[in-house]
């Protein structure tokens, strides 16, 4: 399993159901994954996980985006997670050479 990054995101460790949070509640960083499948890639989850403040600058560097692309072959429109100054895919689910 490969955990590819969503989000990286501040967020209060015991804020659970109170109105507010306790003095002196130290934000933490929150990190958000798929969870993928080496050999399937159809096969993700999502999930989620208290990380340090190091490591949320580290994924965040390796932070996935949702972005859209337009397939010129067939003319599919499709979604794909994939580093921020990537602007083209060749994963088109129509034309998979595969
Ligand atoms: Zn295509």
């Amino acid at each position: 399993m490969t955990k590819y990054t969503i989000g990286v995101y501040k967020a209060f460790k015991n804020s659970g159901n109170l109105r507010f949070h306790k003095k002196g509640t130290k934000k933490s960083w929150k990190h958000y994954f798929i969870e993928m499948d080496d050999y399937n890639e159809s096969e993700h989850s999502f999930g989620s996980e208290w990380v340090s403040s190091i490591k949320a600058v580290i994924l965040k560097r390796k932070q996935l985006y949702k972005k859209t692309f337009v397939c010129l072959d067939c003319e599919t429109v499709y979604t794909e997670y994939v580093k921020k100054n990537q602007n083209e895919s060749k994963n088109c689910p129509n034309c998979d050479d595969d």
